[in-house]
């Protein structure tokens, strides 16, 4: 399975998966067609699924388009049917989702939104984490509470270590200022963030960043305990 980094909008990503054999590819939060469309035509794959890991716009903007085009299948949460467009596809927490050669655990990790999912390729290590879990960060509360979000991060945290995380922007920076203006004395925080640096100098993405990265480095799944985690939540959203 190959991937394509796509920058869409502002500071967002979506990911193109594909089989080099078969030609077949599944796009994860298309934010807008354009991008994808290159992607896809310089590829020359057949776009099959639309993978989206909840209902904001920035996830969603391209659903409908690239649907017209290519005639995909659109995939999301089933208590989102009302909210993702053109939905197709209806999936639950701990479902496994398959078709062809891709195969996805599906995780409900609600707090940035109600409905927010995550899909784990597990075979390949790689999950899509949405605006959930960012590189040295997670994702503002929107819709659930502290204790969900912090719940959707714990239950993150478990995966293998080595897991990929794909997430949906390129926060890394302003998240890693934040982290090393609280967490002073992490000495693997300061490494990871100057190759982060470095990165971004190049104009390359942070992502993906490794999970045992992010359980080093990243301070809201350093955080204890629920309080810990909300005051933290708290600063990050006046930071
Ligand atoms: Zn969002
Ligand atoms: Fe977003």
């Amino acid at each position: 399975m190959k991937i394509e980094i796509i920058p869409c909008l502002n500071d967002n990503y979506s990911y193109l998966i594909f089989d080099e054999d078969k030609r077949s590819a599944c796009v994860i939060d298309p934010s807008e067609a354009k991008p994808i469309i290159e992607i896809v035509e310089k590829n020359k794959l057949k776009l099959r699924y639309i993978l989206n890991t909840h209902h904001h716009h920035d996830h969603v903007g391209g659903n409908s388009e690239l649907k017209k085009k290519y005639n995909s299948k659109i995939i999301g949460f089933k208590d989102d049917k009302d909210r993702i467009p053109e939905i197709d596809i209806l999936v639950k927490n701990n479902q496994i989702w398959k078709e062809e050669n891709f195969e996805a655990k599906i995780y409900h990790i609600p707090g940035h939104t109600s409905g927010h999912i995550a899909f784990h390729f597990f075979k390949e290590k790689k999950i899509f984490t949405g605006d959930t879990l960012f590189s040295l960060g997670c994702g503002r509360i929107f819709e659930g509470t502290y204790e969900q979000m912090f719940n959707s991060l714990n239950l993150i945290k478990k995966l293998p270590k080595d897991t990929e995380i794909y997430c949906g922007h390129e926060y890394t920076l302003q998240n890693g200022n934040f982290c090393m203006a609280n967490d002073t004395n992490n000495l693997k925080l300061k490494d990871k963030f100057s190759k982060v640096k470095k990165k971004l100098e190049n104009n390359q993405p942070t992502i993906p960043t490794i999970l045992e990265d992010e359980i080093e480095c990243n301070i809201f799944l350093r955080a204890k305990d629920l309080e810990s985690f909300s005051k933290l939540r708290d600063l990050k959203d006046n930071y």
